[in-house]
């Protein structure tokens, strides 16, 4: 009881920390409509939207908010799609749902997590929340189209067994620039990299996802989490010059410490650290 009480204040603070961000164009037609804490993403058609990422239940209407102050409907979104799926991105795609009537695409090895509401989850066996129907399963390397924009569902598994990378095209000022939101490279505390019987190819998979992400050659350097990416110092410089959200350097920088993370983390787990 003591346990579920002091986990439920958990969640609620975790909830209540969230903090609304201001909306803001990236680059072309991709727009950021998340908080400070979780990253949510708006590619705006003429015939309806993209949203990446639907947060907790509780962040649905931030994100209904700041697509109002972009100038769009809520009402107008389309397609649902997630980067990975952990509580923080997709608790709230029934709610999305619900309101909009959106297709929820989700990479294989995600999907079950997101239909049942969180069960068969690797690491967070009690995990909960609103079930929601997943009208497309994806795989790797699929595309997702609407109105003349095309996402690139890049696998990039680990952190989760369907961990998603998004990668489309935006134009500005006549140049083509390739968006990167990263999925998620993390190797979240408790995570066993060694003889994890509940996911076994972990590491394997991990290994692979650095090779993809180093492998794209990223103009804009976006992720799951703001944090990611510097959002809080690059937001700012907006508008005063050179678009801070182009960052191939910051990009491969970011990916390479990420890699170089994980394989101290696997080979502390094999010496048995
Ligand atoms: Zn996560």
């Amino acid at each position: 009881m003591r346990s579920l009480l002091l986990h439920t204040l958990a969640w609620a603070l975790l909830v209540s920390a969230e903090t609304q961000f201001p909306a803001h164009k990236i680059a072309g037609n991709l727009f950021y409509v998340g908080s400070v804490e979780y990253a949510a993403y708006l590619v705006a058609t003429p015939q309806g939207h993209i949203l990446i990422n639907s947060s907790f239940e509780e962040s649905v209407p931030l994100i209904e908010q700041s697509v109002a102050k972009l100038g769009f409907r809520f009402k107008d979104v389309k397609i649902l799609l997630t980067s990975h799926a952990h509580a923080d991105h997709i608790a709230g795609c029934a709610a999305v749902k619900q309101s909009t009537g959106a297709k929820v695409m989700i990479m294989r090895g995600d999907e079950d997590i997101v239909a049942s509401g969180g069960q068969g989850d690797f690491q967070y066996e009690d995990s909960r929340f609103k079930p929601c129907a997943v009208d497309r399963v994806l795989e790797d390397g699929d595309t997702v189209t609407l109105g003349g924009a095309t996402l690139t569902a890049v696998l990039t598994a680990g952190h989760t067994r369907g961990c998603t990378t998004w990668t489309m095209t935006a134009t500005e000022d006549g140049k083509k620039l390739l968006a990167v939101i990263i999925g998620s490279p993390n190797v979240n505390p408790g995570y066993k990299l060694v003889g994890n019987d509940k996911y076994r190819a972990i590491a394997g998979d991990f290994q692979k996802t650095f090779h993809k992400l180093k492998s794209l050659r990223a103009d804009l350097f976006l992720g799951a989490h703001g944090q990611y990416y510097g959002l809080e110092e690059k937001y700012p410089r907006l508008g005063g010059g050179p678009n801070p959200f182009v960052d191939p350097a910051g990009y491969q920088a970011y990916v390479s410490a990420k890699e170089k993370e994980f394989l101290g983390k696997l080979e502390a787990q094999k010496q048995g650290q």
